[in-house]
């Protein structure tokens, strides 16, 4: 998989029941395998235990306003309950790439609502490593 609309970075990490960030450099390759984050993904919960396992949602709910990005169907979600997600948080633009605001949050809801949108390199990559992971849900601290 190769990334061509943002820079990136390898962080290394120690593979310790606290993981420690021990190496942060950029990638200089074109390549990126995302089975070594599907493998760590899946060693998570059997190395850290109840620490990395989902806790039931609190009788309140979801924090109201709480949305998610579907990339099967391309839009933003809210759910109603807690489902598996990853997050993207991230250095803003300069503030003209595509908002989410009250006057486009029906258009980004409908199914493929963002499939035809100019999105930021940063989601736009996000977004597909989401799915190569085999995620369904991503968190965006902002879009
Ligand atoms: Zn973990």
């Amino acid at each position: 998989m190769a990334f061509d609309r943002s820079p990136h970075f390898c962080l290394q990490y120690t593979m310790t029941r606290t993981p420690r960030l021990i190496n942060f450099t950029p990638w200089d390759g074109d390549y990126f395998n995302p089975q070594t984050i599907r493998e760590i993904l899946s060693a998570c919960p059997k190395l850290h235990g109840s620490r990395c396992i989902p806790k039931p949602l609190p009788a309140t709910g979801l924090p109201p306003g709480f949305r998610l990005v579907d990339v099967k169907t391309q839009n933003i979600v809210q759910k109603q309950e807690l489902v598996r997600y990853v997050a993207l948080s991230y250095m803003w633009g300069d503030g003209n790439e595509l908002k989410l605001e009250w006057k486009n949050v029906e258009l980004l809801s409908k199914p493929g609502g963002l499939r035809d949108l100019r999105l930021s390199g940063v989601i736009a990559d996000a977004m597909s490593l989401c799915e190569e992971l085999g995620e369904r849900y991503i968190w965006i601290d902002r879009i």
